[in-house]
């Protein structure tokens, strides 16, 4: 039985084309059954004016939700936005701007050559810990301390959703190598294969167009940061401010109005991100993470579509 408040979370669709299946990825199909699923179970799914203007006046009602797309992928706009269209519904679309001044931003650069290179996620992480283990000497790190760390940390355990090799890569990934040392690694992985990255750019992520037509259409492009730092809330106030400022000063160059709505880079913040998003103008944010309440206007909880979807199987709805 659904349980949750607040918003449902989306970020990667596959069709049979254009985007290539990955981890927790649903198609067109999927996604009309999730949201017939949710009406079934007594939610009502509000568009984002309705949603906003709720939130602010204190009058969400417990089974009142929204339809949210994080990280600025083509593939919601190609696959789930079309079925939107079909029943005049609207959602939230949280982007992250760096890709729109050129860059490739890694985050889904690195997701793309592990779903489109390699037999399966699990396939690529044995070549990203043999990597690290053949480099640990110039990493300065030890394979085998920091395995029994990620076992003691019970990193990410919250994330019902991620495998044990999602968490030990993701500990990996954010505790043990830091950026620069991770980087390394993927970047060493993608030039020993060949994969042109340039040739994809396209297909992974929405253009400025995309986004000023999806504000003409009534849906809310939301803030995300500039270059989606998985770890905002350790970053330091300045950095902080840049990365907001930044997405918020290019989304108001788009649709003409700055933002007040932010969806936190994998529900990452802290302490300074609240002043940062008072000097902002910010009223409203999305969390990463369910909760059965809503208590606070800056965090409103979502749930990830991914636990719907395995709430609908239980209830033996096929996916
Ligand atoms: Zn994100």
């Amino acid at each position: 039985m659904l349980n949750f408040c607040g918003g449902v979370m989306f970020h990667h669709f596959h069709d049979r084309s254009k985007h290539i299946a990955s981890q927790g990825s649903m198609d067109g199909g999927a996604f009309c059954r999730l949201l017939h699923f949710l009406k079934e179970c007594g939610y009502a799914i509000l568009d984002p004016e309705e949603y906003i203007c709720k939130a602010l006046r204190d009058a969400l009602q417990p089974y009142e939700t929204c339809v949210t797309f994080d990280d600025s992928l083509k593939c919601q706009f190609d696959i789930a936005k079309p079925i939107l269209d079909g029943i005049g519904m609207k959602a939230f679309w949280f982007v992250y701007t760096s890709p729109m001044c050129g860059e490739l931003e890694r985050l889904e650069v690195y997701r793309h050559f592990r779903f489109s290179r390699f037999a399966d996620v699990e396939d690529f992480y044995s070549q990203f810990f043999k990597n690290v283990m053949e480099g640990e000497h110039d990493l300065g790190i030890s394979y085998a301390e920091s395995s029994e760390g990620f076992l003691r940390s019970g990193y990410c355990g919250d994330f019902a959703f991620y495998t044990e090799s999602d968490r030990k890569y993701r500990y990996f990934r954010d505790i043990v190598l830091g950026p620069e040392k991770y980087f390394a690694i993927v970047d060493k992985m993608i030039s020993d294969s060949g994969y042109d990255a340039q040739s994809h750019r396209d297909v992974l992520w929405l253009s400025e167009g995309d986004i000023e037509r999806l504000h003409g259409e009534g849906h809310y492009i939301g803030l995300h940061g500039h270059t989606h730092p998985t770890n905002m809330g350790e970053l330091p106030y300045c950095l902080q401010m840049s990365e907001y400022r930044r997405n918020s000063d290019i989304i108001q160059s788009i649709v003409g109005s700055r933002p007040e709505v932010v969806s936190y880079p994998c529900g990452s913040y802290n302490g300074d991100t609240e002043s940062i998003m008072r000097e902002l103008g910010v009223v409203l944010g999305f969390d990463a993470q369910a909760k059965t309440v809503i208590f606070d206007k800056m965090h409103i909880p979502r749930e990830d579509h991914a636990n719907i979807v395995r709430e609908m199987r239980s209830g033996g709805i096929g996916f």
